[in-house]
């Protein structure tokens, strides 16, 4: 049988509890995961890369113990697929809140297609509870002063408080 090596890649500024559930989910479809932490310049994240990664890692050992699988953090700014191909993934995770997000998947898929055929993507839906949670929501309202706990994790909503006060 072919190990399934799942890909989860973006750029995790910050983690939030949309992300936790969609690995929770990827963990139990896998026989190994990666989390790919984009450096994505483009974007200007908040946080650094090493911040995003230590973020991503602290809620990692609990889902690769839960779940008995290999679970591991590795940042990356290459194209894509080629990252993919690197890690031997076969299966690109990725999630899918609305139909805002669909255009953008829906070309990537078909444009990675053409890059290579053997590495499918696959989307998984998080919880009801956390469908419209969005990195670029939870860092609007933390700047704004507002309550970002039932939208990330403990550490991460520290670490966005700590981020704005210190200015
Ligand atoms: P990117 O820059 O690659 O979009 P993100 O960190 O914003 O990186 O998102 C990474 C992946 O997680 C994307 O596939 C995104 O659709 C998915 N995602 C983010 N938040 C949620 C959520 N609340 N529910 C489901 N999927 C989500």
């Amino acid at each position: 049988m072919t190990q399934l090596i799942g890909l989860y890649p973006g750029t995790f500024d910050p983690p939030t509890l949309g992300h936790v559930d969609i690995v929770e989910r990827a963990a139990k479809l896998v026989d190994e995961l990666v989390i790919g932490v984009a450096i994505n310049r483009d974007k200007s994240p908040l946080f650094s890369l090493e911040e995003r990664v230590a973020m991503v890692e602290i809620e990692m050992s609990r889902i690769s113990k839960a779940n008995g699988i290999p679970i591991r953090v590795v940042p990356f700014e290459t194209l894509l697929v080629k990252f993919a191909e690197e890690m031997k993934a076969n299966i690109i995770i990725r999630g899918l809140r609305a139909v805002s997000d669909f255009e953008y998947e829906y070309q990537m898929v078909g444009m990675n297609q053409v890059l290579n055929d053997e590495i499918e993507t696959v989307f998984l839906m998080a919880d009801i509870r956390y469908q419209s949670i969005a990195s670029r929501l939870v860092k609007e309202i933390a700047r704004l002063g507002g309550d970002i706990s039932s939208f990330v994790p403990d550490h991460v909503a520290k670490k966005l408080k700590a981020k704005f006060s210190s200015g």
